[in-house]
């Protein structure tokens, strides 16, 4: 792991001029994508919270190392496999776990899980976990316990502080959930109105340190490796660059989880890491972009007027 210097730093006007973009972006697509996980849910479940809580606790577990689309897919045909058993009898469900046999072709896997496990396992190890963390609740109400927190960084460190969670969700997707339970824009809220957005942590991945990297909002990146010394050296250790990245943030934005997201959906959309079709100056796919009409993009990125482009980094 190495620290360098990101190459051109934005000035404080750019910093603040992309990061309100940024959150622009985040604040539209957003709930957009938290609508997308729940609107296939029927009414009963969306209209009670708990339900909503815990189902969307199993989206996070499924997510991990997933294809995202097919992870959220398959965690409504759990819902529909086992109805409210899945919530209020995981004893039962975790009898009849043979069932997900059925969902096996739906869930797909990273490649690089898949070479060490068979996609089944991975599966059948997700949902398992997220049955037997149910069972650890013992009938309380998780999203009482979470909505009782004072921050929702504390929410975070309770739910991290079970082994079981913590050996299957990353900081990074906790610090997700806890958006999409607490933020006052989005699901849930499970703290009723108690966590102001600006108490709020980013999750930070890839993608997010590659936008901070390549637009200068930071002055240093944390990467795998010397300049030259592999094919990876210029990956970005996400994880590693979230303190700088949320302070950056919180002096320009009063709400991270919107700048992370924006930051997300233009490093995956925008500006892929192979540099190929980048869309500085003109995207070659807008014709068939599907946030382009969302988010009101011109046909080129909407960084384009005060991103550095430092494009050596890449976010894997
Ligand atoms: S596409 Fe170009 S302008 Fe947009 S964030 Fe990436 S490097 Fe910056
Ligand atoms: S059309 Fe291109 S530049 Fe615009 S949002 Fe889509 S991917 Fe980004």
């Amino acid at each position: 792991m190495v620290r360098s210097s990101v190459g051109n730093e934005a000035s404080a006007f750019e910093k603040a001029r992309i990061i309100k973009i940024l959150e622009s972006v985040g604040m539209v697509l957003q709930p957009l994508e938290l609508a997308q996980i729940i609107n296939n849910l029927p009414k009963d479940v969306v209209l009670d919270r708990e339900k909503l809580a815990r189902f969307l606790l199993l989206t996070a577990f499924l997510d991990q190392q997933a294809e995202s689309p097919s992870a959220r897919r398959t965690a409504i045909r759990i819902y529909d496999l086992f109805g409210d058993d899945l919530f209020f009898k995981p004893q039962q469900c975790l009898i009849q776990i043979n069932r997900l046999a059925a969902l096996k072709d739906e869930y797909k896997i990273s490649p690089a899980i898949g070479r060490v496990l068979p996609r089944f396992g991975w599966f059948v190890l997700r949902v398992g976990g997220f049955l037997t963390y149910e069972m650890m609740l013992n009938r309380s109400n998780l999203s009482e316990k979470l909505g009782r927190c004072k921050t929702p960084k504390e929410a975070a460190a309770l739910l991290q502080s079970n082994p079981l969670v913590e050996s299957i969700l990353r900081e990074k997707a906790v610090r997700m959930y806890i958006s999409w339970v607490g933020h006052p824009n989005l699901g849930i809220d499970v703290s009723n109105g108690k966590w102001d957005k600006s108490f709020f942590e980013m999750p930070v991945d890839g993608h997010v340190g590659k936008i901070f990297s390549r637009g200068g909002l930071v002055s240093a990146v944390i990467h795998e490796g010397k300049r030259g010394s592999g094919s990876r050296w210029n990956v970005i250790i996400a994880s590693n660059m979230r303190l700088s990245i949320q302070e950056v943030t919180n002096q320009y934005s009063d709400d991270c989880i919107m700048v992370d997201h924006g930051a997300f959906q233009i490093g995956i959309n925008c500006c892929p890491d192979n540099l190929k079709d980048i869309a500085c100056d003109s995207c070659p796919r807008a014709s068939i972009c599907q946030i382009k009409s969302k988010i009101g993009c011109k046909g080129y990125c909407m960084l384009r007027d005060f991103c550095k482009r430092n494009l050596t980094w890449r976010a894997y």
